[in-house]
């Protein structure tokens, strides 16, 4: 699609790559600006990064947000995001942001919606109104919304669910990304679209999803269909077959997935970018990442903690207040207890995101993973468990 190409600012260079994994260090060029990867991007559900403004994103290194279609086709509306020129400026933050399809979140609706060629309709879980998404007007709802890449409509298919369902709804992801690229072919939008891989848990269907996905003229891939509930050493062991398939010159990126062990494990098998509420969820429930694991701030063990959270992280936060007072107001229900600590799991992200970056530059990837992962301690015995499997895949990789 010369056309596009001549009109898109997007390129995607690797900067380094590590000999012994799939892990490689590389620059997008955008529009509203650069990423360094891997990187990690908070997910802004309803335009916002709930609780930070802009600038306190920009404060913590976040390079790029995530906005989820569903939400804001919904609820204010594309049109009315069109009217302001755009997410950029509707929302302040003139970084790059990427737009997902809307898809996943439909697709979750369970009986509120159904499924044909055309697209999926569905009612809204605000007001019960119908909807029909397609991949054709969901090109046209992320026009309007203006991010610098998006999503085409696929299909994430129930976890658990039969090889043929599996593969009827690869096949039809398949379909719906070449009438997704007809479709912004027509646009003439300097958008950047990526192509989403699926194929469910199917080692053969992953394979062959990553090979179509991978030739058609998408700028970057994402994988979608993981994180659905499986355990975690299925989704790193499915990514053994798909990354191999994967054009080496397009990012990759892995669609949900954004734990601290996630990133640092994810980046080993060729994955570029990352996008998770989980950091900033689990922030404004009190869970705050420390490189030895996640802690609970409202414990009584912060109660009168001088020190601050973890006294080597350059947050805002950790710069400036004790532990013991982000405890108090955890404790207390204090709104600006959701802005730090918040703030603090993002500056981990993000941080950790560039030291993997350094890490691979400087050829010591393997090293910082199995330190890393050696040091961080998930809380409970069960999850303990699956970091250790995590832990020997990735190594036996
Ligand atoms: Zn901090």
């Amino acid at each position: 699609m010369p056309s596009q190409e001549r009109m898109s600012s997007f390129s995607f260079t690797i900067d380094e790559e590590c000999p012994e994994t799939w892990a490689r260090a590389g620059t997008i060029h955008t529009a509203h600006g650069s990423i360094q990867t891997p990187i990690f991007m908070p997910v802004g559900t309803q335009a916002t990064v709930k609780s930070v403004s802009p600038e306190e994103l920009q404060e913590a290194g976040v390079a790029i947000i995530l906005a989820n279609t569903y939400h804001l086709m919904l609820r204010p509306g594309s049109q009315l995001i069109a009217d302001f020129g755009g997410l950029h400026q509707f929302m302040h933050w003139d970084g790059p942001v990427l737009t997902d399809s809307g898809g996943f979140q439909v697709f979750s609706l369970g009986h509120l919606r159904k499924l044909s060629e055309e697209g999926v309709a569905f009612k809204s879980h605000l007001d019960g109104s119908p909807h029909l998404l397609t991949p054709e007007n969901v090109m046209q709802i992320e026009f309007e919304l203006g991010a610098d890449i998006i999503l085409p409509l696929d299909i994430c298919a129930a976890y658990p669910c039969t090889r043929d369902a599996a593969r009827e709804a690869m096949e039809r992801t398949h379909r719906w990304a070449e009438r997704a690229l007809i479709t912004r072919e027509r646009h003439q939008s300097n958008q950047t679209l990526f192509g989403i891989v699926q194929g469910a848990f199917e080692p053969e269907l992953r394979q062959q999803s990553a090979r179509f996905i991978g030739k058609l003229p998408f700028q970057g891939l994402s994988i979608g269909g993981l994180s659905v509930g499986e355990p975690k050493i299925d989704m790193w062991d499915l990514l053994r077959y798909v990354t191999p398939e994967l054009p080496k010159g397009k990012p990759r990126h892995l669609l949900g997935v954004g734990s601290p062990e996630d990133l640092v494990t994810g980046v080993g098998l060729g994955m570029d970018m990352f996008d998770c509420v989980l950091p900033t969820r689990v922030a404004r429930h009190g869970g705050l990442f420390t490189r030895y694991g996640r802690i609970n701030i409202k414990s009584a063990r912060y109660r009168a903690e001088h020190a601050a959270i973890e006294e080597s992280c350059d947050c805002y936060t950790c710069r400036n207040y004790s532990a013991a007072y982000v405890h108090h107001l955890a404790r207390s229900g204090e709104q600006l207890y959701y802005r730090l600590g918040t703030i603090h799991n993002l500056r981990f992200m993000l941080r950790l995101a560039s030291q993997l970056r350094a890490a691979i530059i400087g050829g010591t990837y393997p090293a910082f993973r199995n330190n890393f992962l050696a040091q961080y301690m998930p809380t409970s015995e069960q999850v303990r468990e699956n970091q250790r499997e995590k832990w020997k895949a990735a190594r036996s990789r």
